[in-house]
């Protein structure tokens, strides 16, 4: 056989090595190297070991490796040891202040999805979550089961949606002309992250978020500074309870979570809820029609409890079978793509 070529050898090298990475990156976002950086950068290793109180061998690794990754730069100095800063990444994504910040959903990424990977031969041998491997308990509605159990629990993981909703919001509210609609409903709108993305997209359109009780009770401990008075929040669950009245019904990162039968439910409750040319914004990763990407969302649905990944024409389908015709999809160059379907 010829010598493996060099690209192929990268190829393989970096994704086996992936895990080491991402954990890496966990593990300096939750040691808060990067906070620590942004307010005192060109600390050498010594100091920044002292300021998270870890080993200088573990610190001076981790620093290195970070640099490696191009989160960190270091900067050499004669018989000196380096010194460390942030890059314009970490800069942007990794410092919690920042707008952009995924510290969130880094730790999310690092406390939930990281055991349930840890289970991933388990969870493709069985096809069922592996929440009770992972977690000591079963949890059969995800939501009120495993994530909204305890305070901490659930704040991470308002805070990991919250991070991603502000890196996403811009470009999902943005996607399409709107200005037809004046009233709004996000229906597992969360934190109102992205409810306020959409009132500041569209200044004549106010959001009502709907979630469930446990996360409505957070809403103030998320409210920007600048509250805005068309963002309102109502508690109800979107299986059981009545839908707030809306021209416009906006469904993000909501049902990849549940299988077809229980998309049918809250679908048929949202068209209950609308009149003819009532609105439906839907924001998901869409798979590719042939299923062969975007990896982000094949990987993420080896994690996923109950629901799955579709694609546009999988979405538009069961959006058609409750009288909603699509009238636009686009592919974002965010996280997230987006369809708008309207009610006939
Ligand atoms: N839409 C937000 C976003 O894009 O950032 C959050 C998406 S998060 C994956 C799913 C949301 O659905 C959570 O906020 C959760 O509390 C909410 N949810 C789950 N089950 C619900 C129910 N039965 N009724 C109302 N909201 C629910």
């Amino acid at each position: 056989p010829s010598e493996p070529k060099k690209e192929d050898l990268q190829q393989i090298t970096e994704l086996m090595d992936g895990f080491k990475a991402s954990k890496a990156l966990f593990t300096a976002s939750k040691l808060c190297v990067f906070d620590l950086l942004q307010s005192r950068p060109g600390l050498d290793a010594t100091q920044v070991a002292q300021e998270i109180k870890a080993s200088l061998k573990g610190t001076e690794c981790l620093l290195q490796a970070c640099v490696s990754l191009g989160l960190l730069k270091s900067k050499e100095r004669t018989c000196k040891k380096p010194v460390y800063e942030n890059t314009d990444l970490a800069t942007r994504f990794l410092v919690s202040g920042s707008p952009f910040a995924l510290h969130g959903y880094i730790q999310h990424c690092n406390d939930i999805v990281w055991p349930l990977f840890s289970h991933l031969e388990s969870a493709v041998r069985e096809g069922t979550n592996q929440h009770e491997k992972a977690f000591g308990k079963k949890s059969k509605d995800i939501f009120q089961d495993t994530y909204y159990n305890s305070q901490e629990v659930k704040l991470r993981f308002m805070n990991a949606m919250h991070s991603i909703a502000r890196v996403t919001g811009k470009a999902v509210a943005s996607a399409f002309d709107l200005s037809s609609y004046k009233t709004a409903c996000d229906l597992g709108g969360c934190t109102g992250a992205m409810a306020y993305e959409f009132t500041k997209a569209h200044p004549g359109l106010s959001v009502t978020v709907f979630d469930l009780p446990a996360v409505v009770e957070m809403s103030e401990h998320f409210q920007p500074l600048h509250t805005d008075n068309r963002v309102s929040f109502v508690a109800g669950d979107f299986f059981k309870d009545e839908l707030p009245k809306a021209d416009l019904y906006i469904l993000a990162r909501i049902l990849h979570d549940w299988p077809d039968e229980k998309v049918h439910i809250l679908l048929s409750k949202i068209a209950d809820a609308c009149t003819t040319g009532c609105g439906l914004l839907l924001s998901e990763i869409f798979l590719d029609e042939d299923r062969r990407g975007p990896s982000r969302g094949l990987l993420q649905a080896l994690s996923m409890s109950e629901g799955k990944q579709r694609s546009a024409t999988e979405y538009s389908l069961l959006l058609k079978s409750h009288g909603f015709i699509t009238a636009h999809v686009t592919h974002t160059d965010n996280l997230l793509d987006a369809m708008l379907c309207i009610k006939v």
